[in-house]
């Protein structure tokens, strides 16, 4: 299939990407570009993004690292991972994505080790999925949780510390964006998104 972002910076609009009401993403679009930012990625690398829902960071992550490195997207829900697959072939990264569908941490256990590992969902696992995940990065590598509520962003930075992660960095994005109404441009605020990263030691 095409390629659909021709560009070497992130920040896919998020219209572009095929969504479906059931499955929450693509993550948006100025979370993305931060994401992956603070993921660090290079080409050849190989990244885990464990609750990949609409594929949103999947297909970003997939763009950096193309086209030796890989990308493991992987989803509970198969709705996800049909998504996934789709806007993986429509922006023509589907050989650098692998889709697991499974639940993580069980379903990350058999993946390679990794240079970066994007945390996007994961339920009441969190804990579980990040021991997993400090075990499968290189050492250097990269952790990335986005995180909706806070207690999800609490637990990180504690298991983080606990895990002996260096250069815990906590980023709280408030975006708002620029509807045009009569009047003239209204902001409208987005619910604000708690990005959690730090690199192995
Ligand atoms: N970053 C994505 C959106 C993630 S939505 C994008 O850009 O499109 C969060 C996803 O995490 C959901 O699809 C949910 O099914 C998945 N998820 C939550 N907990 C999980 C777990 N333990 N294992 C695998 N997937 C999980």
């Amino acid at each position: 299939m095409g390629k659909e972002w021709s560009y070497k910076t992130p920040g896919i609009p998020d219209e572009a990407f095929v969504q479906s009401d059931e499955v929450p993403g693509p993550t948006k679009e100025e979370i993305r570009v931060i994401t992956i930012a603070k993921a660090r990625l290079n080409e050849g690398d190989t990244v885990i993004d464990i609750g990949c829902g609409t594929g949103g960071l999947t297909v970003e992550a997939a763009l950096q690292v193309t086209p030796k490195g890989k990308v493991y997207a992987i989803d509970e829900d198969p709705i996800a991972i049909r998504l996934t697959n789709s806007n993986a072939d429509k922006f023509g990264v589907r050989g650098t994505v692998s889709i697991v569908s499974g639940k993580a941490p069980l379903a990350i256990i058999a993946l390679p080790n990794a240079d970066a590992i994007l945390i996007g969902g994961s339920g009441a696992s969190l804990r579980a999925i990040l021991q997993i995940a400090n075990s499968k990065l290189n050492s250097g590598g990269r952790i990335v949780i986005n995180a909706i509520v806070l207690e999800t962003a609490t637990l990180a930075i504690a298991e983080l510390k606990g895990l002996g992660f260096r250069d815990i960095d906590v980023a709280h994005i408030l975006v708002a964006k620029g509807k045009q109404i009569n009047s003239g441009t209204m902001m409208l605020a987005r619910n604000p998104i708690t990005i959690v990263s730090a690199t192995k030691s």
